[in-house]
């Protein structure tokens, strides 16, 4: 398995390929070749960024039987998609940021999918794996008050800092069956697994690519388990997935 970080490190923002507890910069491009380059870095030693700059985030809501259920939605018979902008992109111990207008702002625990090549009107999911660069962890904050209220979701998901994403790409993943879970403050808040999602992550690729052009490093997030709730400043949200890592970021007043 190979794990491809982004960090700063020295005033220069790299990719790295985690080896122990090192980081291996590379050159060239982590989306079609690339090579190691230079001395490891601890990674201690670094800030970690979000793994990738998407150019746009296609969100997928009520792909878990549960989540639908508790939020006293039917099942989907199509996925339900919702566009997050890239300006809401944050990084793995970047600060979610709690707006005004809210009073009502939840953690959602997501497997997201990057993209590796520009990819549109898919034929086939079978040939989706090769679309797909790797895997991350995503928490898709969302101002529930605000969907609530709005009957749309772009106000409620697109404040800026709404999209943690990281720590790393996981590439050579399978996605069918990780176990996911969200923790607040440590408590364990939402636990599954992919194998629950209503559409799968080949079915979702394709899909989407009938739609839209997706580009490299765009992110697909594969929607919610039950177990969602409210943060409030001050707390801290870990979203974890088998294979992956720790996704860790605090919620903070905005001033
Ligand atoms: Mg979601």
């Amino acid at each position: 398995m190979m794990k491809i970080y982004r960090f700063e490190h020295e005033g220069l923002i790299r990719w790295g390929i985690l080896r122990d507890e090192t980081l291996l910069p590379v050159r060239g491009s982590i989306f079609t070749d690339f090579a190691p380059e230079g001395a490891a870095i601890p990674i201690g030693a670094v800030k970690l960024l979000a793994p990738v700059e998407p150019s746009k985030i296609v969100a997928v809501g009520r792909n878990y039987k549960d989540h639908a259920a508790e939020m006293g939605n039917p099942l989907p018979v199509e996925p339900l998609l919702f566009l997050k902008p890239s300006t809401a992109v944050i990084g793995p111990h970047d600060a979610i940021l709690y707006p005004e207008m809210s009073s009502r702002v939840d953690f959602e625990g997501e497997l997201a999918v990057v993209i590796k090549r520009k990819t549109y009107r898919l034929d086939d999911e079978a040939e989706a794996a090769d679309r797909i660069l790797g895997y991350t962890c995503l928490n898709d904050v969302t101002a529930r008050d605000l969907q609530e209220k709005d009957k749309q979701f772009t106000r409620a998901k697109s404040f800026d800092t709404f999209a943690a994403v990281g720590p790393c790409i996981a590439a050579d993943l399978d996605p069918a069956s990780l176990e996911i879970k969200t923790f607040l403050n440590g408590k364990l808040r939402q636990s599954s697994n992919t194998r629950h999602l209503i559409f799968s992550v080949p079915f979702l690729v394709r899909f989407i690519s009938r739609i839209m052009t997706l580009l490299p490093g765009d992110i697909i997030t594969t929607g919610t388990p039950a177990g969602v709730g409210p943060m409030q400043p001050g707390d801290r949200v870990d979203v974890q997935i088998e294979g992956i890592g720790t996704l860790s970021n605090s919620v903070h007043k905005i001033r």
